[in-house]
């Protein structure tokens, strides 16, 4: 074995380390580590600061605590269904006491002796088991532990792997943490006053005291925010330097196109029109987000913008993140689109279908019409192909694609965006690239993880539209909520309903779409056309089900999330949202974003049956706005800004420890990036940081 201090360096596999032998080394792989730089970046989620005990007389639901209790009772139990393993035990100090609980950790039995005294860390949580502590973590009491200003840092685990061990891997890591030299040029060092980063990082594991700590993060963080800030630098250069094919704005064409709409496009949707062909203009590949909230008409533009490389010969794209929404926009940009005579094609995992109507495609038989048809997309036979990821397959190619459309961005990953790029037909070319999103992504984000976009905004919706009515409903209030409805789907007016689960399952009381439905059909709107839809369901019958509805055959529709985005059905007014309370509320805004979409009222109704204060403070919120943004902001204030609204699923890099509510430091990270390029452009100014810029791009590769 090495001796640790002398041969140590980032790069080296965590296996090297004392005590790691192949299976914990299995175990932190699976967080991620398998360098000690790995190790060293892996920061902690929280810390606890065991000087500050409270006593059981003060604690209060939703927060986190240290208590000091011994344990009075303990005892295993199964689960209902008996899946899981629950532990319990009554705690107490010389203040109260209050139950704790585990979830599939048996041994504790072998633990937690009744009598002594531990240290328990964790939240308090208020459901219909009543007030506990949940999933605590929990340690011997010895007076060492107590001793003042010992800030304890915690990590999120795997199976077979505890806090502690973790502790004593970062201990024989810090060796190699105080030798680094430092990668971040001086004068921006001094310029920001931040820690060397060897100092960072022993303080970020091992912080004497809140100060310390303070200062360790804000170097950290500032390096995550530098070094996006480069990368984005370095795209937009790379872009700069590819070639797209230039697609010149044709006035007649839009001017005819949009005269052809069935309605008047809103100013924004103008303007940001405007700022996409603009965009298609140049040689170089367009990088836009288009942001606006739900129904503000996002799919529009992407038609006129289509419209325009249709009539340059180029081929467009446009992708969706499900099936039942690459179906819709193949039906609305049929209607879109046919005065034009664009030619169309459905591409998903079990579709292939081509507008207008090709006899040879239908006559031949399921298996051959996918080959069929992408013969006909390189034969450029076809103008605009929609589908699902099954567009990113390798055998699909196009003659000369000019603009990709990403409907639900935020669905995509970076790399299925990069397939795309890769597209179109001449490896000297890359298409334009046009994404959408309903995700309101708070600026100073934008700014960070999307760096090398140009970002459009669509803020109003189209005129007309009517606030959507939202109301929280218990059990109790449902029947007076279900005669409401019927009296809007007597006059013709559709619903959805929106449930958690396909079937029945292990969750109690938690409500699926297959039940429901009966429970609708027989007990509550028996005089009702009833369908159903959800992810399990064939292509066929999910496309039949979904035009059925558009057509106005059903009057309900039950569904889980496959509608969470994009679907559009004008005349439904009415989504009902069961177990509310298991969704966040990006979700609950996509979810009620399905209705309102016409210039009759609509109305949401969020079922729940929850009193947890958090939950409730979440439906509240919800039903009292019906702005995007403003919901985004709230998610911020109740989750904190590390799991703000939607951003998890953006598909970007993940911010380690900085956040989006580090306006400054996001800043100052852009200011001295743009300098840093400004001098010199391959960073020859900063070797290090060159080279430690090349290894943290390369790990995000390797992602
Ligand atoms: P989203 O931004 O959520 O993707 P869609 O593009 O699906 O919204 O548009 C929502 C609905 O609004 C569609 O039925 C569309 O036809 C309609 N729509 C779009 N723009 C306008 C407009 N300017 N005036 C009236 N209706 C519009
Ligand atoms: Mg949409």
């Amino acid at each position: 074995m090495p001796t640790p201090t002398t041969t140590l360096t980032l790069q080296t596999p965590v296996g090297d380390l004392p005590k790691i032998g192949p299976t914990l080394g299995a175990r932190l792989k699976h967080l991620g580590i398998q360098t000690i730089s790995d190790l060293l970046f892996t920061f902690p989620v929280r810390y606890d600061d065991l000087s500050i005990i409270t006593p059981l007389a003060h604690i209060q639901v939703g927060e986190h605590y240290t208590i000091r209790a011994k344990v009075e009772l303990l005892a295993n139990k199964r689960s209902p269904r008996k899946r899981m393993t629950i532990t319990e035990a009554m705690i107490s100090d010389e203040t109260g006491q209050l139950k704790a609980v585990w979830f599939q950790q048996p041994y504790l039995r072998n633990v937690l002796t009744p009598g002594k005294e531990f240290l328990f860390s964790g939240k308090i949580q208020a459901d219909r088991y009543g007030v506990c502590l949940l999933n605590p973590t929990y340690e011997m009491a010895k007076s060492e532990t107590l001793h003042v200003g010992r800030i304890v840092p915690l990590y999120h685990l795997t199976a077979g792997l505890t806090q502690k061990q973790l502790r004593f891997f970062l201990s024989q890591a810090l060796p190699v943490a105080r030798a680094l030299e430092d990668w971040l040029p001086e004068d921006i060092r001094q310029r920001q006053q931040l820690l060397p980063i060897s100092k960072a990082l022993i303080s970020i594991h091992f912080p004497e005291n809140h100060t310390e700590l303070t200062q360790a993060r804000q170097r950290l963080k500032f390096d995550e925010l530098f070094f996006l800030q480069l990368k984005s630098q370095a795209l937009i250069r790379l872009r700069k330097s590819n070639r797209a094919p230039c697609i010149p704005f044709r006035q007649p064409t839009i001017k005819a196109f949009i005269a052809s709409l069935p309605f008047e496009l809103t100013p924004d949707q103008k303007k940001v029109a405007w700022q996409i062909l603009q965009d298609l203009e140049r040689e170089h590949p367009m990088n836009r987000l288009v942001e606006g909230d739900v129904g503000s008409g996002k799919t529009v533009v992407a038609a006129i913008a289509l419209r325009q490389c249709v009539d340059h010969q180029n081929q467009g794209a446009v992708f969706a993140p499900t099936e039942v929404l690459a179906f819709q926009h193949f039906q609305t940009f049929q209607h879109l689109l046919s005065a034009s005579s664009v030619r169309l094609a459905l591409l998903t995992q079990s579709a292939a279908e081509a507008f207008p109507h090709d006899a040879t495609l239908t006559s031949l038989p399921k298996n051959k019409q996918r080959k069929y048809l992408l013969e006909q997309i390189l034969l450029h036979n076809i103008d605009v192909v929609i589908g699902t990821h099954a567009l990113l397959q390798d055998d699909v190619k196009f003659s000369k694609l000019g603009l990709a459309v990403i409907d639900e961005q935020h669905r995509f990953g970076v790399h299925q965006r990069k397939i795309l790029t890769e597209k179109s037909g001449d490896p000297h070319i890359q298409p334009h690239l046009l994404s959408m999103t309903a995700t309101p992504i708070p600026r100073s984000l934008a700014l960070t993880v999307y760096g090398d976009l140009d970002l459009s905004l669509i803020r109003q919706k189209p005129k007309g539209r009517k606030a959507i009515e939202t109301s929280l409903i218990s059990d109790r209030e449902r029947p007076s909520a279900y005669h409401f409805i019927d009296a809007l789907l007597e006059q013709g007016q559709q619903a959805f309903v929106l449930c958690p689960l396909i079937s029945e399952s292990d969750l109690l009381g938690v409500k699926s779409v297959t039940e429901e439905t009966e429970n609708l059909k027989k007990n509550i709107f028996p005089h009702r056309r009833i369908g159903m839809l959800h992810g399990k369901m064939k292509a066929a019958e999910k496309q039949k089900i979904m035009k059925n509805f558009f057509d106005r055959h059903l009057d309900v529709l039950v569904a889980t999330s496959v509608i969470e985005v994009g679907i559009d059905i004008p005349n439904a007014t009415v989504m009902m949202i069961e177990d509310a309370e298991r969704f966040g509320l990006a979700q609950l805004h996509q979810f009620r974003g399905r209705v309102g979409r016409s210039d009759q009222q609509s109305y949401c109704f969020a079922f729940s049956n929850s009193w947890n204060p958090e939950t409730r403070e979440r439906l509240r919120a919800f039903t009292e706005t019906n702005d995007g943004f403003a919901l985004a902001e709230k998610d911020l204030q109740l989750r904190g800004p590390g799991e703000v609204y939607g951003v998890q699923q953006s598909g970007l890099p993940q911010l380690k420890i900085a956040t989006i509510g580090d306006r400054e430091l996001i800043e100052a990270a852009q200011t001295e990036a743009h300098a840093l390029f400004a001098q010199a452009p391959d960073l020859s100014s900063a070797p290090r940081l060159k080279n430690h810029l090349d290894r943290w791009l390369q790990s995000l590769h390797l992602e």
